[in-house]
Protein backbone atom coordinates (compact mmCIF):
# COMPACT_ATOMS: atom_id res chain seq x y z
CA UNK A 1 0.00 0.00 0.00
CA UNK A 2 1.44 3.52 -0.91
CA UNK A 3 2.05 6.08 2.13
CA UNK A 4 -0.45 8.76 2.02
CA UNK A 5 1.25 12.35 1.37
CA UNK A 6 -0.92 15.43 1.82
CA UNK A 7 -0.57 18.13 -0.70
CA UNK A 8 -0.29 20.38 2.63
CA UNK A 9 0.00 19.48 6.18
CA UNK A 10 -0.35 22.55 8.89
CA UNK A 11 1.70 22.14 12.29
CA UNK A 12 -0.77 23.42 15.21
CA UNK A 13 -4.57 23.57 15.35
CA UNK A 14 -4.77 27.92 17.02
CA UNK A 15 -5.93 30.59 15.13
CA UNK A 16 -3.52 31.32 13.07
CA UNK A 17 -3.32 27.44 11.73
CA UNK A 18 -7.04 27.03 11.22
CA UNK A 19 -6.82 29.89 9.34
CA UNK A 20 -4.46 28.04 6.89
CA UNK A 21 -6.01 24.98 6.84
CA UNK A 22 -9.47 26.67 5.46
CA UNK A 23 -7.19 28.54 2.82
CA UNK A 24 -5.46 25.57 2.04
CA UNK A 25 -8.44 22.84 1.91
CA UNK A 26 -10.84 25.80 -0.49
CA UNK A 27 -8.00 25.55 -2.99
CA UNK A 28 -7.45 22.25 -2.63
CA UNK A 29 -10.75 20.95 -1.77
CA UNK A 30 -11.88 18.16 0.88
CA UNK A 31 -9.62 15.46 2.22
CA UNK A 32 -6.04 17.03 0.91
CA UNK A 33 -5.12 18.95 3.80
CA UNK A 34 -3.80 17.86 7.50
CA UNK A 35 -3.84 19.90 10.42
CA UNK A 36 -2.26 18.11 13.47
CA UNK A 37 -2.95 19.85 16.72
CA UNK A 38 -0.92 18.56 19.92
CA UNK A 39 -3.48 19.86 22.28
CA UNK A 40 -6.70 17.46 22.74
CA UNK A 41 -8.62 20.35 20.83
CA UNK A 42 -7.93 23.18 18.33
CA UNK A 43 -8.09 26.33 19.32
CA UNK A 44 -8.42 26.18 23.37
CA UNK A 45 -6.43 29.73 23.22
CA UNK A 46 -9.28 31.29 21.12
CA UNK A 47 -11.72 30.49 24.18
CA UNK A 48 -9.55 32.41 26.71
CA UNK A 49 -9.53 35.65 24.33
CA UNK A 50 -10.77 39.15 25.09
CA UNK A 51 -11.96 37.90 28.40
CA UNK A 52 -13.78 35.34 26.82
CA UNK A 53 -15.30 37.74 24.26
CA UNK A 54 -12.32 37.25 21.28
CA UNK A 55 -11.43 41.01 20.29
CA UNK A 56 -10.77 39.28 17.08
CA UNK A 57 -9.53 42.28 14.88
CA UNK A 58 -8.99 46.24 15.08
CA UNK A 59 -10.41 48.72 12.47
CA UNK A 60 -6.24 51.18 13.20
CA UNK A 61 -4.78 47.97 11.16
CA UNK A 62 -1.02 49.36 10.35
CA UNK A 63 2.77 48.68 10.64
CA UNK A 64 3.73 50.55 13.84
CA UNK A 65 0.92 48.53 15.73
CA UNK A 66 3.67 45.48 15.57
CA UNK A 67 6.71 45.05 16.98
CA UNK A 68 10.05 42.66 16.42
CA UNK A 69 12.93 43.28 14.70
CA UNK A 70 11.37 44.07 11.40
CA UNK A 71 7.71 44.81 12.11
CA UNK A 72 6.75 46.14 8.16
CA UNK A 73 7.16 42.16 7.70
CA UNK A 74 3.50 42.20 8.41
CA UNK A 75 2.38 44.36 5.48
CA UNK A 76 2.34 42.11 2.39
CA UNK A 77 -0.01 39.56 4.31
CA UNK A 78 -2.11 42.59 6.06
CA UNK A 79 -2.39 43.87 2.18
CA UNK A 80 -3.58 40.95 0.69
CA UNK A 81 -5.61 40.18 4.00
CA UNK A 82 -6.59 42.71 4.89
CA UNK A 83 -9.43 43.96 7.76
CA UNK A 84 -12.14 44.14 5.35
CA UNK A 85 -11.54 40.49 4.00
CA UNK A 86 -10.81 39.51 7.55
CA UNK A 87 -14.75 40.59 8.49
CA UNK A 88 -15.80 38.80 5.23
CA UNK A 89 -13.67 35.60 5.43
CA UNK A 90 -16.03 35.20 8.85
CA UNK A 91 -19.18 36.37 7.42
CA UNK A 92 -18.86 33.41 5.09
CA UNK A 93 -19.03 31.07 7.71
CA UNK A 94 -21.88 33.16 9.72
CA UNK A 95 -19.93 35.19 11.78
CA UNK A 96 -20.79 38.58 12.63
CA UNK A 97 -18.97 41.38 14.06
CA UNK A 98 -19.21 44.31 16.20
CA UNK A 99 -17.25 47.35 16.93
CA UNK A 100 -16.54 48.71 20.01
CA UNK A 101 -14.41 51.20 21.05
CA UNK A 102 -10.71 51.61 19.96
CA UNK A 103 -11.84 50.13 16.87
CA UNK A 104 -11.88 46.82 18.74
CA UNK A 105 -13.98 44.16 16.68
CA UNK A 106 -15.59 41.28 18.78
CA UNK A 107 -17.93 38.72 17.02
CA UNK A 108 -21.70 39.60 17.49
CA UNK A 109 -22.73 37.36 20.18
CA UNK A 110 -19.74 38.57 22.52
CA UNK A 111 -18.45 34.86 23.23
CA UNK A 112 -14.88 33.52 21.76
CA UNK A 113 -16.79 30.16 21.71
CA UNK A 114 -18.51 31.73 18.71
CA UNK A 115 -15.47 32.21 16.27
CA UNK A 116 -14.07 29.24 17.43
CA UNK A 117 -17.17 26.88 16.56
CA UNK A 118 -17.37 28.55 12.74
CA UNK A 119 -13.94 28.15 12.32
CA UNK A 120 -14.39 24.36 13.38
CA UNK A 121 -17.31 23.99 11.63
CA UNK A 122 -15.89 25.44 8.59
CA UNK A 123 -12.59 23.02 8.88
CA UNK A 124 -15.44 20.34 8.99
CA UNK A 125 -16.86 21.84 5.64
CA UNK A 126 -13.93 22.13 3.57
CA UNK A 127 -13.03 18.58 4.40
CA UNK A 128 -9.80 19.22 6.72
CA UNK A 129 -8.26 16.07 7.91
CA UNK A 130 -7.85 17.32 12.03
CA UNK A 131 -5.55 15.18 13.92
CA UNK A 132 -5.75 16.23 17.72
CA UNK A 133 -3.18 14.66 20.37
CA UNK A 134 -0.29 14.91 17.76
CA UNK A 135 2.54 16.99 18.78
CA UNK A 136 4.86 17.42 15.88
CA UNK A 137 8.74 16.33 17.20
CA UNK A 138 10.48 16.76 14.08
CA UNK A 139 10.66 18.01 10.59
CA UNK A 140 12.29 16.08 8.17
CA UNK A 141 12.85 17.56 4.17
CA UNK A 142 13.19 15.11 1.32
CA UNK A 143 12.76 14.01 -1.80
CA UNK A 144 9.12 15.74 -2.95
CA UNK A 145 8.26 16.91 0.67
CA UNK A 146 8.60 16.51 4.45
CA UNK A 147 8.05 13.79 7.02
CA UNK A 148 6.83 15.02 10.00
CA UNK A 149 7.66 12.79 13.29
CA UNK A 150 5.02 12.79 15.51
CA UNK A 151 4.18 11.88 18.98
CA UNK A 152 0.93 10.51 19.70
CA UNK A 153 -1.20 8.87 22.21
CA UNK A 154 -0.68 5.74 20.84
CA UNK A 155 4.09 5.98 19.83
CA UNK A 156 5.39 7.61 17.26
CA UNK A 157 3.84 8.79 13.94
CA UNK A 158 4.93 9.69 10.70
CA UNK A 159 3.02 11.81 7.85
CA UNK A 160 4.37 12.72 4.84
CA UNK A 161 3.06 16.39 3.35
CA UNK A 162 4.20 17.78 0.37
CA UNK A 163 4.43 21.41 1.69
CA UNK A 164 4.37 22.30 5.25
CA UNK A 165 2.66 25.56 7.10
CA UNK A 166 4.38 25.72 10.78
CA UNK A 167 1.32 27.76 13.09
CA UNK A 168 2.91 26.99 16.24
CA UNK A 169 2.15 29.79 18.15
CA UNK A 170 4.13 31.29 20.91
CA UNK A 171 5.62 30.68 24.78
CA UNK A 172 2.87 32.44 26.10
CA UNK A 173 0.33 31.39 28.57
CA UNK A 174 1.42 27.75 28.78
CA UNK A 175 -1.39 26.97 30.50
CA UNK A 176 -3.34 27.64 27.32
CA UNK A 177 -1.16 25.80 25.43
CA UNK A 178 1.74 28.09 24.70
CA UNK A 179 4.97 26.72 24.51
CA UNK A 180 8.65 26.52 22.58
CA UNK A 181 7.71 23.78 20.15
CA UNK A 182 7.62 25.43 17.03
CA UNK A 183 11.11 27.58 17.69
CA UNK A 184 12.62 23.91 18.00
CA UNK A 185 11.50 22.52 14.92
CA UNK A 186 12.72 25.85 12.84
CA UNK A 187 16.48 26.18 14.86
CA UNK A 188 16.66 22.80 14.17
CA UNK A 189 16.64 23.47 10.45
CA UNK A 190 18.86 26.49 10.69
CA UNK A 191 16.58 29.17 11.19
CA UNK A 192 17.84 31.64 13.76
CA UNK A 193 14.87 32.14 17.02
CA UNK A 194 15.68 35.01 18.54
CA UNK A 195 15.26 35.35 22.08
CA UNK A 196 11.63 35.73 23.44
CA UNK A 197 10.23 38.01 26.13
CA UNK A 198 6.51 38.09 27.70
CA UNK A 199 4.31 41.10 26.20
CA UNK A 200 0.71 42.08 27.05
CA UNK A 201 1.21 41.34 30.65
CA UNK A 202 0.92 43.06 34.28
CA UNK A 203 3.57 45.17 35.44
CA UNK A 204 5.50 44.38 39.00
CA UNK A 205 6.04 47.59 40.00
CA UNK A 206 7.23 48.97 43.75
CA UNK A 207 3.94 49.77 45.42
CA UNK A 208 5.50 49.64 48.64
CA UNK A 209 4.99 53.45 49.35
CA UNK A 210 0.76 52.57 47.96
CA UNK A 211 -0.52 49.90 49.62
CA UNK A 212 -3.77 51.71 50.28
CA UNK A 213 -4.56 52.03 45.99
CA UNK A 214 -4.77 48.21 46.02
CA UNK A 215 -7.96 47.20 44.06
CA UNK A 216 -8.43 50.83 42.74
CA UNK A 217 -8.86 51.76 39.61
CA UNK A 218 -8.53 55.31 37.95
CA UNK A 219 -8.65 57.02 34.50
CA UNK A 220 -4.86 57.55 33.82
CA UNK A 221 -2.62 58.75 31.34
CA UNK A 222 0.66 56.42 31.72
CA UNK A 223 3.95 56.87 30.40
CA UNK A 224 6.74 54.21 30.28
CA UNK A 225 10.36 55.70 30.59
CA UNK A 226 13.87 54.39 30.31
CA UNK A 227 15.04 55.43 33.86
CA UNK A 228 19.08 56.36 34.43
CA UNK A 229 20.22 59.99 34.74
CA UNK A 230 18.70 61.45 32.24
CA UNK A 231 15.13 59.52 31.51
CA UNK A 232 13.70 59.48 28.32
CA UNK A 233 10.27 58.63 27.35
CA UNK A 234 9.17 55.33 25.13
CA UNK A 235 5.15 55.58 25.00
CA UNK A 236 2.43 57.02 26.52
CA UNK A 237 -0.66 55.14 26.97
CA UNK A 238 -4.46 56.35 28.53
CA UNK A 239 -6.91 54.34 30.20
CA UNK A 240 -7.91 52.70 33.39
CA UNK A 241 -5.07 51.85 35.85
CA UNK A 242 -5.18 48.86 38.22
CA UNK A 243 -3.32 49.08 41.37
CA UNK A 244 -2.63 45.64 42.89
CA UNK A 245 -0.82 44.67 45.45
CA UNK A 246 2.23 43.45 43.08
CA UNK A 247 2.26 46.09 41.31
CA UNK A 248 0.18 47.57 38.12
CA UNK A 249 -2.35 46.28 35.88
CA UNK A 250 -5.32 47.41 32.80
CA UNK A 251 -5.05 48.25 29.41
CA UNK A 252 -2.74 50.87 29.51
CA UNK A 253 -0.06 48.85 31.56
CA UNK A 254 -0.88 45.71 28.79
CA UNK A 255 -0.25 48.15 26.29
CA UNK A 256 3.16 49.28 27.72
CA UNK A 257 4.40 45.98 29.10
CA UNK A 258 6.60 44.48 25.98
CA UNK A 259 8.46 48.16 25.70
CA UNK A 260 8.70 47.51 29.80
CA UNK A 261 9.79 43.71 29.95
CA UNK A 262 12.07 45.22 26.55
CA UNK A 263 13.87 47.98 29.08
CA UNK A 264 13.97 46.03 31.42
CA UNK A 265 16.25 43.36 29.54
CA UNK A 266 18.48 46.08 28.43
CA UNK A 267 18.88 47.07 31.99
CA UNK A 268 17.40 50.77 31.75
CA UNK A 269 15.72 50.74 34.91
CA UNK A 270 12.45 51.47 33.45
CA UNK A 271 9.71 53.69 35.52
CA UNK A 272 5.62 54.80 34.60
CA UNK A 273 4.76 58.63 35.52
CA UNK A 274 1.08 58.03 36.25
CA UNK A 275 -0.86 61.61 35.63
CA UNK A 276 -4.16 61.55 37.55
CA UNK A 277 -7.17 63.39 35.80
CA UNK A 278 -5.45 63.18 32.24
CA UNK A 279 -7.85 65.74 31.26
CA UNK A 280 -6.34 68.40 33.66
CA UNK A 281 -3.40 70.56 33.01
CA UNK A 282 -0.92 71.00 35.40
CA UNK A 283 -1.78 74.77 36.33
CA UNK A 284 -6.29 73.65 36.40
CA UNK A 285 -4.88 71.21 39.19
CA UNK A 286 -3.01 73.79 40.94
CA UNK A 287 -5.67 76.59 40.50
CA UNK A 288 -8.40 73.99 41.98
CA UNK A 289 -5.84 73.17 45.08
CA UNK A 290 -6.10 76.69 45.92
CA UNK A 291 -9.63 77.31 45.71
CA UNK A 292 -9.93 74.44 47.97
CA UNK A 293 -7.68 75.74 50.56
CA UNK A 294 -10.13 78.86 50.62
CA UNK A 295 -13.36 77.22 50.64
CA UNK A 296 -12.22 74.28 52.97
CA UNK A 297 -9.53 75.98 55.02
CA UNK A 298 -11.32 74.23 58.20
CA UNK A 299 -11.68 71.04 56.83
CA UNK A 300 -9.64 68.28 58.11
CA UNK A 301 -6.37 67.20 55.78
CA UNK A 302 -8.38 63.73 55.80
CA UNK A 303 -10.93 64.76 53.62
CA UNK A 304 -9.54 67.70 51.95
CA UNK A 305 -9.68 65.94 48.57
CA UNK A 306 -12.99 64.51 49.06
CA UNK A 307 -15.92 65.01 46.59
CA UNK A 308 -12.88 66.00 43.69
CA UNK A 309 -10.07 62.95 44.09
CA UNK A 310 -11.27 59.40 45.22
CA UNK A 311 -10.93 59.22 49.17
CA UNK A 312 -7.86 57.35 49.07
CA UNK A 313 -5.56 58.56 45.97
CA UNK A 314 -6.79 61.98 48.40
CA UNK A 315 -5.21 61.23 51.43
CA UNK A 316 -1.96 59.77 50.07
CA UNK A 317 -0.99 62.29 47.67
CA UNK A 318 -1.46 64.76 50.77
CA UNK A 319 0.75 62.73 52.90
CA UNK A 320 3.37 62.22 49.78
CA UNK A 321 3.41 65.79 49.00
CA UNK A 322 4.93 66.15 52.65
CA UNK A 323 1.33 67.65 54.19
CA UNK A 324 1.34 65.43 57.40
CA UNK A 325 -0.35 64.73 59.52
CA UNK A 326 -3.53 64.26 58.08
CA UNK A 327 -5.15 65.75 61.14
CA UNK A 328 -4.37 69.37 59.79
CA UNK A 329 -6.62 71.56 58.46
CA UNK A 330 -6.72 72.71 55.11
CA UNK A 331 -6.04 76.37 55.58
CA UNK A 332 -2.47 75.36 56.64
CA UNK A 333 -1.61 73.62 53.98
CA UNK A 334 1.33 75.91 52.20
CA UNK A 335 2.07 76.96 48.68
CA UNK A 336 5.07 74.89 48.56
CA UNK A 337 2.78 71.50 49.64
CA UNK A 338 -0.10 72.46 47.55
CA UNK A 339 2.33 73.16 44.54
CA UNK A 340 4.40 69.52 45.23
CA UNK A 341 0.64 67.61 45.25
CA UNK A 342 -0.31 69.05 42.02
CA UNK A 343 2.48 68.07 40.45
CA UNK A 344 2.71 64.49 41.96
CA UNK A 345 -0.71 64.15 40.51
CA UNK A 346 0.71 64.67 36.98
CA UNK A 347 3.92 62.82 37.45
CA UNK A 348 3.24 60.18 40.18
CA UNK A 349 6.15 57.89 39.93
CA UNK A 350 6.41 53.92 39.87
CA UNK A 351 9.56 51.74 39.09
CA UNK A 352 8.75 48.95 37.28
CA UNK A 353 10.75 45.74 39.10
CA UNK A 354 9.35 43.14 36.51
CA UNK A 355 6.58 41.73 34.55
CA UNK A 356 4.28 38.89 35.30
CA UNK A 357 5.94 36.47 33.18
CA UNK A 358 5.11 33.97 30.06
CA UNK A 359 3.05 32.50 32.71
CA UNK A 360 0.39 35.51 32.50
CA UNK A 361 1.54 37.03 28.95
CA UNK A 362 -1.05 37.21 26.18
CA UNK A 363 1.71 37.29 23.23
CA UNK A 364 5.35 36.38 23.10
CA UNK A 365 7.88 38.73 21.90
CA UNK A 366 10.67 37.82 19.71
CA UNK A 367 11.16 34.18 17.91
CA UNK A 368 11.69 33.02 15.03
CA UNK A 369 13.86 35.89 13.00
CA UNK A 370 11.21 36.84 10.09
CA UNK A 371 14.52 37.82 7.95
CA UNK A 372 14.30 34.09 7.26
CA UNK A 373 10.83 33.82 4.92
CA UNK A 374 9.55 36.03 2.10
CA UNK A 375 6.81 38.05 3.13
CA UNK A 376 5.09 37.94 0.44
CA UNK A 377 4.51 33.90 0.59
CA UNK A 378 5.60 32.90 4.21
CA UNK A 379 8.14 30.79 2.86
CA UNK A 380 11.50 29.73 4.32
CA UNK A 381 13.97 30.98 2.27
CA UNK A 382 16.07 28.09 3.68
CA UNK A 383 13.57 25.40 3.77
CA UNK A 384 11.47 25.68 0.28
CA UNK A 385 8.28 24.32 0.69
CA UNK A 386 8.21 25.25 4.57
CA UNK A 387 6.03 28.18 5.66
CA UNK A 388 5.69 29.70 9.01
CA UNK A 389 2.97 32.26 10.31
CA UNK A 390 1.56 33.61 13.30
CA UNK A 391 2.51 34.09 16.79
CA UNK A 392 5.55 31.75 16.63
CA UNK A 393 7.49 34.07 14.11
CA UNK A 394 9.77 37.54 15.96
CA UNK A 395 6.26 39.40 15.03
CA UNK A 396 3.64 40.36 18.51
CA UNK A 397 0.95 43.30 18.13
CA UNK A 398 -0.97 45.77 20.10
CA UNK A 399 -3.64 44.39 22.78
CA UNK A 400 -6.64 45.26 21.13
CA UNK A 401 -7.04 42.68 18.26
CA UNK A 402 -4.01 43.06 16.62
CA UNK A 403 -2.46 39.80 17.27
CA UNK A 404 -5.44 37.70 16.12
CA UNK A 405 -5.76 40.04 13.22
CA UNK A 406 -2.28 39.14 12.45
CA UNK A 407 -2.95 35.33 12.72
CA UNK A 408 -5.44 35.08 10.52
CA UNK A 409 -3.77 37.25 8.03
CA UNK A 410 -0.07 35.16 8.09
CA UNK A 411 -2.06 31.99 8.19
CA UNK A 412 -4.89 32.44 5.23
CA UNK A 413 -1.18 33.75 3.54
CA UNK A 414 1.16 30.92 4.60
CA UNK A 415 -2.18 28.38 3.78
CA UNK A 416 -2.71 30.14 0.86
CA UNK A 417 0.63 30.33 -0.96
CA UNK A 418 1.44 26.66 0.62
CA UNK A 419 -1.89 25.14 -1.59
CA UNK A 420 -1.09 27.07 -4.73
CA UNK A 421 2.54 25.49 -4.53
CA UNK A 422 1.49 21.83 -4.00
CA UNK A 423 -1.61 22.33 -6.42
C1 LIG B 1 -5.52 35.09 27.75
C2 LIG B 1 -5.25 35.59 26.34
C3 LIG B 1 -6.09 36.53 25.78
C4 LIG B 1 -5.84 37.02 24.50
N1 LIG B 1 -6.73 37.91 23.96
C5 LIG B 1 -6.52 38.35 22.70
C6 LIG B 1 -7.48 39.20 22.07
O1 LIG B 1 -8.56 39.46 22.61
N2 LIG B 1 -7.18 39.68 20.83
C7 LIG B 1 -6.02 39.35 20.18
O2 LIG B 1 -5.78 39.82 19.07
N3 LIG B 1 -5.13 38.49 20.73
C8 LIG B 1 -5.36 37.98 21.95
N4 LIG B 1 -4.48 37.09 22.50
C9 LIG B 1 -3.30 36.65 21.69
C10 LIG B 1 -3.74 35.63 20.64
O3 LIG B 1 -4.55 34.65 21.25
C11 LIG B 1 -2.53 34.95 20.00
O4 LIG B 1 -1.66 35.92 19.48
C12 LIG B 1 -2.98 34.02 18.86
O5 LIG B 1 -3.78 32.98 19.40
C13 LIG B 1 -1.77 33.42 18.16
O6 LIG B 1 -2.24 32.48 17.22
P1 LIG B 1 -1.28 31.30 16.75
O7 LIG B 1 -2.08 30.43 15.87
O8 LIG B 1 -0.02 31.86 16.21
O9 LIG B 1 -0.88 30.54 18.08
P2 LIG B 1 -1.83 29.73 19.09
O10 LIG B 1 -3.21 30.27 19.07
O11 LIG B 1 -1.09 29.72 20.37
O12 LIG B 1 -1.88 28.27 18.48
C14 LIG B 1 -0.74 27.45 18.37
C15 LIG B 1 -1.23 26.02 18.38
O13 LIG B 1 -0.20 25.16 17.95
C16 LIG B 1 -0.19 24.00 18.75
N5 LIG B 1 1.16 23.44 18.66
C17 LIG B 1 2.32 24.03 19.05
N6 LIG B 1 3.36 23.25 18.75
C18 LIG B 1 2.86 22.15 18.16
C19 LIG B 1 3.47 20.96 17.64
N7 LIG B 1 4.78 20.78 17.67
N8 LIG B 1 2.65 20.01 17.10
C20 LIG B 1 1.30 20.18 17.07
N9 LIG B 1 0.69 21.28 17.56
C21 LIG B 1 1.46 22.26 18.09
C22 LIG B 1 -0.57 24.52 20.13
O14 LIG B 1 -1.08 23.49 20.95
C23 LIG B 1 -1.63 25.56 19.76
O15 LIG B 1 -2.93 25.01 19.71
C24 LIG B 1 -4.71 36.56 23.77
C25 LIG B 1 -3.88 35.59 24.33
C26 LIG B 1 -4.15 35.10 25.59
C27 LIG B 1 -3.24 34.04 26.17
Amino acid sequence: MSETVYPVAVIGGGASGMAAAIEAAGILGPGRVLLLERGQRAGRKLLATGNGRCNLSNRDLRAARYHGHDPGFVLPALERFPLEDTLAFFARMGLLTVEEEGGKLFPMPLQAAAVLDVLRLELDRRGVLLRTDTDAAALRPGKGGFSIVCRTPDGETVFRARKVVAACGGEASPGLGGCSCGYALFSALGHRVCPTLPAIVQLKADVSGVKGLSGSKFDAAVTLFAGGTKPCPIREERGELLFTDYGVSGPPVMQLSGHAARALEAGQAPFLSVAFLPDWDAGELRAVLFQRKKALSGRRLEDFMTGFLPKRLGQLALKMSGAAPLSRTGGTLTPEELGACARLLKDFRLRVTGTGGMKNAQVTQGGVLTGGFDPATLQSRKVPGLYACGEMLDIDGDCGGFNLQWAWSSGRLAGRSAAEAAG
